[in-house]
């Protein structure tokens, strides 16, 4: 066991202090990884609230982590001391079942994979995120961060990267598709420039103008604000894909009246409520509601490899530890161009 600083919330909503927690031996397929960079997620927030399910208090949260193996497992053959890490979601799952067999853990079947946080590990013990100084995971739910990208902008792509590249590739997104981005935020502008990078043809539904230039510049070709009524009209029957990246519920009805026939939107972000549709919505051109949850460890070093091979990295703010709680204020507020990325040497 090593005892390692770490921020966590003590209970529910409460902010986030500076505590100690353990964490386990390295085992023979373990890796020990001094965390560098870790990305504030606004299901962090969602979490550390309450907002999804009661949650495992105190919590620590952080599921971007990026950082540089200091110890391995004699087990471990695919990292060695020194290399460049990166874990998202997940930190384990049963590795039987048809969806882990298929590379896609984030399904477990088994009770679902090993949560990064906010869950229970195989040991027994309530596993804790990136908000600290070192993490001990199995090899195979840790990902390699190519060398072009540096370890600060490439953290948010292990939940924000990961969680747009996989339902873009899954729907298809690329030349001569049209894809709408819903929301432009730390997934949002990851989905910007991923379904850019792609080749589809991007807009970006924002609720106002106000990051329109920076829009256009991620790789948006065309920006409207969603409070402006004329929108909804003039866009109808367009889009192949839409990606909900909005962490609050929508006027899903509408939303969906914007695809074409057989378009699907993708809804990644989780609004703690439960939300309204109108399948009528959906009937009249055989459109399709759907969600995704993150992307599979083998996807998730695609998704790396993709970015590296396009240059794309988080759109960041690196701040220390003592500002996390402002920062989590600062996101709910929209306050943040794109993704806030905590300096975890200040904790
Ligand atoms: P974020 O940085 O806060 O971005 C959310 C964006 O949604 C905001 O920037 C804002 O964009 C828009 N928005 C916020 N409140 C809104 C409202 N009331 N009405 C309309 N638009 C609103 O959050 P994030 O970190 O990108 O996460 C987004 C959501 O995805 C969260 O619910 C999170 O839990 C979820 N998530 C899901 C997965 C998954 O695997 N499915 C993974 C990670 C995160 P504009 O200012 O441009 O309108
Ligand atoms: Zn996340």
């Amino acid at each position: 066991m090593t005892t390692v600083a770490a921020y966590a919330a003590p209970t529910p909503k409460a902010p986030l202090e500076r505590t100690t927690i353990e964490r386990r031996a390295v085992g023979e397929h373990d890796v020990l990884i001094d965390i560098k960079f870790a990305g504030i997620c606004h299901s962090d927030i969602h979490q550390a609230h309450d907002g999804w399910r009661p949650g495992i208090f105190p919590m620590v949260p952080g599921h971007e982590i990026a950082g540089v193996v200091s110890e391995v497992g004699p087990g471990v053959t695919t990292f060695a001391v020194g290399d460049r890490v990166g874990v998202g979601c997940m930190v384990d799952s049963c590795g039987e079942c048809a969806n882990c067999k298929d590379g896609m853990e984030q399904y477990c079947t088994d009770g679902g994979p090993v949560w990064t946080y906010n869950a229970t590990g195989k040991d027994g013990l309530p596993t804790h995120g990136g908000y600290s100084e070192k993490i001990v995971v199995r090899q195979d739910f840790v990902v390699r961060i190519p060398d072009a990208l540096p370890l600060d902008v490439a953290a948010p792509l292990l939940c924000a990267g990961i969680t747009t590249y996989s339902p873009l590739k899954h729907w298809n997104a690329g030349p001569g598709k049209k894809v709408a981005v819903v929301g432009l935020g730390g997934l949002g502008h990851m989905g910007v420039k991923i379904a850019h990078a792609l080749g589809a043809e991007v807009t970006v539904l924002s609720q106002s103008l106000r990051k329109k230039d920076d829009g256009l510049r991620l790789g948006a070709d065309h920006y409207y604000a969603t409070a402006d009524e004329e929108t909804f009209g003039k866009l109808a029957g367009t889009f192949d894909i839409i990606l909900n990246t909005v962490s609050a519920g929508l006027d899903f009805s509408a939303y969906v009246s914007l695809l074409r026939r057989d378009g699907a939107m993708v809804n990644v972000g989780l609004p703690e409520e439960s939300v309204h549709l109108d399948l009528k919505a959906l009937n009249g051109r055989r459109r399709v509601m759907t969600s995704s949850n993150i992307g599979g460890i083998a996807e998730t070093q695609e998704m790396l490899d993709f970015c590296a091979e396009h240059g794309l990295g988080a759109e960041i703010e690196v701040i220390p530890a003592d500002r996390i709680n402002e920062a989590f204020e600062r996101v709910e507020a929209g306050d943040v161009r794109f993704r806030v990325v905590i300096d975890t040497a200040t904790i």
